[in-house]
């Protein structure tokens, strides 16, 4: 019989992290959710003999992009292995996390924040790997057309501040002033985000603009961690960064983990839309059941659409698979925002990609590579 749903939360559970604030505790569950079913002690494999599969190590970051990075060995590693990893992995996320801030600055380094307050007035030196992010960020605008703009700063801001203060007051909520909007839209050209690669400078040209990377930096640093294992020759790793899924290779069976897809709709029995099988593969969803605030009885989420700068409205969620969990950030965001033809048109032109979208009446359409389970 499988284990109920607790057992198999019960390892993580079980690591004793009394000073975990509730918040992120509430964050960290709902990504060990999605990790259905990802413990079994024993399979199959492909010739069909029974393989015993190693004990799951497990271990949790609290620190980092204000949710729970997860990083889970199947492959029956040494403990010195793991611990070497896992320590190697919390470097680069803390590393990631600083560059990315754009809220506090850390002494010795310049990061977003530095780059948001010198907009208009200088350059900044910056270190290269936000240099190569932010090439990266200016690729994932032209590949998206814009959906996913790292410059919308200004916009998102007014979002964020309503957000929080309606969350806080939800009797007072209110959106966002639509003027204020639209002026603030005015401050999102990319072209105004000026790299110099020589340099290493970074300079934000428009004095009112500002960078907001929380649409590509969770998924691209899990893509760093996950170099930072294959170049390792490391196989059998899951690694789960606040719901941006990265699956190094399989399990030593040779099997996929199973997985479900979160289902946006909390009213139902269903927890999950449905459940796919993935190996190799990264899988990240964006959707508008989690941070959200209610005005006058209506949900407002936080993935806005460039073009109406106003939540979009297409859907209640859509995952990515795609090998690089950068890029399965980047589109999930990018596809949230625009058609389900659309969707499929830009699918189509990048390769290698499939995608799971659950419409906002309920229906799940999908790619023909996405492997699912039968429930
Ligand atoms: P999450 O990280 O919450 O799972 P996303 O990857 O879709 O979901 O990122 C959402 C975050 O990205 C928002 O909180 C906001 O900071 C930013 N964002 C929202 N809309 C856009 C957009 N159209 N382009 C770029 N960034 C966005
Ligand atoms: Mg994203």
């Amino acid at each position: 019989m499988p284990p109920k749903f607790n057992d198999r939360l019960s390892p993580y559970l079980s690591k004793g992290n009394s000073y975990m604030k509730i918040r992120k505790a509430v964050i960290w569950l709902i990504c060990a959710a999605s990790l259905l079913c990802m413990l079994s002690a024993c399979d199959t494999s492909d010739k069909g003999e029974t393989i015993k599969e190693p004990e799951t190590q497990a271990r949790s970051f609290y620190e980092y992009f204000d949710t729970v990075c997860v990083v889970m060995s199947y492959k029956g590693d040494s403990a010195e292995e793991f611990d070497k990893n896992c320590s190697d992995i919390e470097t680069l996320l803390d590393d990631y996390h600083k560059l990315f801030d754009i809220y506090y600055e850390y002494s010795g380094i310049n990061n977003l924040k530095t780059v948001n307050k010198n907009a208009g007035i200088a350059p900044v030196k910056v270190d290269e790997r936000l240099i190569d992010f932010l090439l990266y960020a200016k690729d994932i605008y032209a590949l998206t057309d814009g959906k996913t703009n790292v410059a919308m700063g200004s916009v998102l801001k007014l979002w964020h501040k309503e957000r929080e203060k309606g969350i806080n007051d939800p009797e007072n909520a209110k959106l966002p002033d639509e003027n204020a909007l639209s002026e603030a839209a005015k401050h999102t050209d990319i072209s105004c985000l000026i790299i110099d690669e020589k340099e290493n400078t970074v300079y934000l040209s428009d004095p009112d603009m500002s960078l907001d990377v929380g649409a590509l930096g969770k998924g691209y640093a899990t893509e760093k961690a996950a170099k930072l294992l294959i170049d390792r020759g490391v196989t059998s790793y899951v690694l789960n960064f606040g719901g941006n899924i990265r699956a190094i290779g399989t399990k030593v069976t040779g099997e996929g983990w199973i997985t479900g897809i979160t289902n946006p709709d909390k009213e139902s029995e269903k927890s999950f839309v449905c459940r796919v099988n993935i190996k190799n593969v990264s899988l990240v969803t964006s959707g508008d059941y989690e941070r959200y605030y209610i005005v006058d009885g209506k949900k407002y989420h936080h993935i806005i659409d460039p073009e109406t700068n106003m939540p979009a409205k297409y859907f209640s969620s859509i995952s990515v698979f795609t090998s690089d969990s950068g890029l399965a950030d980047a589109l999930s965001t990018a596809l949230f925002c625009m058609s389900y033809e659309d969707g499929i048109k830009l699918i189509e032109k990048i390769g290698g990609v499939d995608a799971v979208w659950v419409t906002l009446s309920g229906e799940v359409k999908f790619t023909d590579g996405v492997e699912f389970l039968n429930n």
